[in-house]
């Protein structure tokens, strides 16, 4: 059979793995338990084969969304978490021990930057560098490194880093490559054609897309050969190499840690990620046009978004996402506007964090989720005082720009 394309392979995911009675989606299975006629088979589970033993190590509806995220991704597996940032704290905590070094992009969602707060506490050396440029990557390595982590496109200051570059280098030097792949989804850009190791999403962002459930997801592209990492502990040194990384995620993530996803949220995120296409195609479409409004705009001090050609990354953008450049964008303002007073005129767009809604948001940054951090880690993250994120979504374009063009007069 031909390979179908990204919207197909997902809209006939569930039926193509025979669903009972004909039915089209993966049911809801609320079960905690899944019981065993044959003691040898419970106990074949428990030792590493597939199967369902209690949910929180997964359900088969979180299992058919996980098969669904490995479609997008082109890759060999995925583990699903309650949230992104259990995909992440994961992830970190899973693979790295006191003593190791993690070099990781500056350009990242606050919430991350303060986990990586937690794991630098608990002996894991964290070095942060502008990884818009690999020279950077590359200048903090040590023999003690052994991870390299960025966003594909940054919450929420819109830095590309420099993704291929970065792949490169981590394959010559064996080190696993973790991309947060959240804002760009696998529509605009697969991690495992940069060299990722390991793709990191946030289901409650865009491919979710509704703001209607939280989930995370970790998928293995398949490209790591894990024989040679040796935090690998000995029980998941089975099977084929290429699944150990996800087998110590899973195992730690979710028997130990508990961040499991429930089924409830993964049926609503499995029918969300349908339209995934075809959302972030208008919501793209809509930023362009919103951005391109706003940057002649004398009210607007400033626009950071990737499809203007001013922007630092402009160029590797339209490459690496095929001329579509995401849904997010910063906004600076004059300083003779107001901030609050402008925020508090807004009709269209909602008043709101989150981010990767059909609905479109605005969220002062420096005020909200980069208070905590303070101004010096708020300036290396390239946050000013009046930075605005705008995740914009698939309403009328011409009604958003209205709403601007009435709360700026
Ligand atoms: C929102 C976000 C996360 C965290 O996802 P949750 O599902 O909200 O926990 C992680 N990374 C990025 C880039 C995000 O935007």
């Amino acid at each position: 059979m031909a390979k179908n394309g990204f919207t197909t392979t997902i809209l006939h995911s569930d039926r193509r793995a025979s669903v009972e009675h004909g039915a089209i989606h993966k049911p809801m299975h609320p079960s905690s338990q899944y019981a065993f006629a044959d003691a040898r088979e419970l106990a074949a589970v428990f030792q590493g084969k597939p199967g369902f033993t209690y949910a929180r190590q997964g359900t088969p509806t979180t299992a058919a969304l996980e098969a669904k995220i490995s479609q997008m991704e082109d890759g060999a597996g995925t583990v699903s978490f309650a949230t992104g940032m259990a995909a992440l704290a994961a992830t970190f905590f899973s693979l790295l021990k006191a003593g190791d070094h993690l070099i990781s992009s500056q350009y990242i969602f606050g919430n991350t930057n303060s986990l990586l707060g937690t794991l630098a506490g608990l002996g894991v050396e964290v070095s942060l560098v502008d990884a818009t440029d690999a020279r950077n990557v590359i200048a903090a390595h040590r023999p003690e490194t052994r991870m390299v982590f960025t966003e594909s496109l940054a919450n929420p200051g819109t830095q590309v880093a420099d993704l291929q570059a970065i792949g490169d280098w981590c394959r010559e030097k064996h080190l696993v490559y973790v991309v947060d792949n959240t804002l760009a989804t696998p529509w605009l850009c697969q991690g495992k054609a940069v060299g990722a190791s390991l793709v990191i999403n946030s289901l409650s962002k865009h491919i979710g897309g509704h703001a209607n459930a939280l989930g995370g997801a970790v998928t293995d592209t398949g490209l790591y050969d894990w024989t040679g990492y040796e935090n690998i502990a000995a029980p998941y040194r089975g099977g084929k190499p290429t699944s150990w990384g996800l087998t110590q995620i899973k195992k730690k993530g979710l028997r130990d840690m508990g961040g499991t996803l429930a089924s409830e949220a993964a049926h609503r995120i499995a029918a969300g990620a349908e339209t995934l296409a075809l959302r972030m195609d208008r919501a793209c479409a809509n930023s362009l046009a919103l951005a391109q409004f706003l940057s002649t705009h004398p009210k607007v001090a400033k626009i950071h978004y990737p499809g203007l050609a001013g922007h630092p990354q402009h160029e590797r953008a339209a490459q690496l996402f095929g001329n579509r450049y995401g849904a997010l964008m910063g906004i600076e303002l004059v300083d003779e506007v107001d901030l609050f007073d402008f925020l508090n005129r807004l009709n269209v767009l909602i008043l709101a964090t989150h981010l990767g809604d059909n609905r479109s948001l605005v969220l002062p940054m420096a005020h909200t989720i980069y208070y905590e951090m303070g101004a010096e880690r708020r300036a290396l993250m390239g946050i000013s005082d009046n930075f605005l994120r705008v995740s914009v979504g698939i309403e009328d374009v011409q009604d958003l720009i209205g709403d601007f063009v009435q709360a700026l007069q």
